[in-house]
């Protein structure tokens, strides 16, 4: 095993992505699709006029060029760039402009000055991320608002680990405040005779009336927790379980010192599951998170609201388990994760019952938080193949038997917990990976 000391290198504070299910309604998801069409028209509109080498009106529909000819691509600002759209789409969010035209601008980068086929600028976006950054903000652990919807959209934020949820949740409160400071001003002002401030407070109160609604709880919050950098997407997805869905990635700014730093010189091993929602195992300790006995999956299919409430009373039960071994396992020097394959596993209707409620206890997210927080603490994931781990002996690498979760080694005679086996094959397999 290579020597590495995290805390040398560790900067201040670390930005990691992370993302949470959104559960809209038909009205919301059709708005969501709606944005989806408006951030892809705004990309095409963009490589259009760097295809025309910046020459063509911006505020007119662009026609390509020749694929062959040659452009010299014009370097601009994002902000200028953001105004080629600006006429163009009038009305349209104008945080969700410059964030498209923030990763238009990075995806061009490396051509801005130079000459090159114009048919170059038009490859690498047929998947949109939304660009929400200021539109979206938590207005509670289980809601969020979007700049240009009526109501609040059902997220599952409170299944964020290690205090992220707090994290967003007071983000959108101080954004909330603002907003109703603002109002106030408004309002005075109006009632002072100054006749715009009434439109102006019609308008305001269109944009936000979703978000001003009843207080959310508060979380505890302050400058040594994390805290909610602006970048947010929203983006379309497959669930692990095949159901259509989107969720939305936001950046989160987390303090240095937030997460103890890798200090135990060992590998271990992560098993992921729906009778243990997670198994770590080392060299000397093991660690288990019990799943939920009973999950009637009948309840959570009732309506969004209801079936929000069914997923987080199901999850709450393992949430303060899954911070601490979530902290245990991040302060290993290696972590062996499988890398996992929800699609292969929900081939079935029972596959894909099973998967269901694994996203429910937050066992399909596990991995993915081990992956975006491991970088806090500086400890690397080695994603292994999980092929054969159930089965195989992590004494002798061997073939053997699992019977009522426990496993049996026929040529070496180990027996041991089934998944604490897997999650030890797992970390003999990362060591093998990380040494090789
Ligand atoms: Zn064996």
């Amino acid at each position: 095993m290579t020597h590495h000391d995290p805390l040398s290198t560790r900067p201040d504070r670390t930005l990691v992505r992370i993302s949470t299910a959104l559960h809209p309604t038909p009205a919301q998801a059709a708005s969501f699709a709606h944005l989806e069409a408006i951030a892809q028209a705004c990309q095409s509109h963009m490589l259009a006029w760097y295809r025309q080498g910046g020459l063509a009106d911006p505020s007119s529909p662009l026609s390509d060029p020749s694929p062959r000819s040659r452009v010299t691509v014009p370097a601009i600002s994002i902000d200028d760039l953001a105004g080629i759209c600006g006429t163009f789409f009038p009305g349209v969010s104008p945080s969700l402009v410059r964030g498209v035209a923030s990763q238009v601008h990075r995806a061009t980068q490396r051509y801005h000055g130079r000459t090159v086929p114009a048919e170059t600028l038009q490859t690498g976006f047929q998947h949109v991320h939304v660009p929400l950054d200021a539109g979206i903000q938590a207005a509670g652990p289980d809601r969020v608002w979007i700049d240009g919807l009526d109501t609040t959209v059902v997220a599952d934020l409170w299944q964020l680990p290690l205090g992220l949820t707090g994290a967003l949740v007071n983000a959108g409160q101080a954004f909330r405040h603002g907003t109703e400071r603002e109002l106030g001003t408004m309002v005075r002002a109006a009632s002072d005779g100054y006749r715009p401030a009434l439109s102006d407070l019609d308008v305001t109160l269109r944009r936000y009336g979703a978000l001003l609604g009843p207080q959310g709880q508060a979380w505890s919050g302050g400058p040594a927790v994390p805290a909610r950098a602006d970048h947010a997407t929203l983006r379309r997805v497959t669930r692990p379980d095949r159901t259509p869905g989107w969720t939305v990635t936001w950046s989160v700014r987390i303090p240095h010192g937030w997460l103890p730093a890798v200090h135990v010189d060992d590998a271990v091993g992560v098993d992921v599951g729906l009778r243990r929602v997670l198994t770590a195992a080392s060299g000397q300790d093991r660690w288990m998170v019990e799943g939920h006995p009973a999950i009637d999956l009948a309840l959570a299919f009732v309506s969004v609201s209801t079936s929000a409430l069914v997923r987080r009373s199901v999850f709450e039960k393992q949430a303060a388990e899954l911070d601490e071994v979530l902290k245990k396992v991040l302060a290993h020097t290696v972590v062996g994760v499988e890398r996992t394959n929800w699609t292969r596993m929900s081939g079935t209707v029972k596959g894909r019952q099973r998967v269901a409620r694994m996203m429910m206890t937050g066992a399909t997210s596990v991995l993915d938080w081990v992956q975006a927080l491991s970088p806090v603490t500086g400890s690397p994931v080695v994603e292994v193949s999980p092929t054969g781990s159930s089965c195989t002996c992590s004494g002798c690498d061997q073939s053997g038997t699992v019977t009522a979760w426990q496993f049996t080694c026929g040529t070496c005679g180990h027996s041991d917990d089934a998944d604490a086996n897997a999650a030890l094959v797992m970390r003999r397999r990362a060591l093998e990976e990380a040494g090789s």
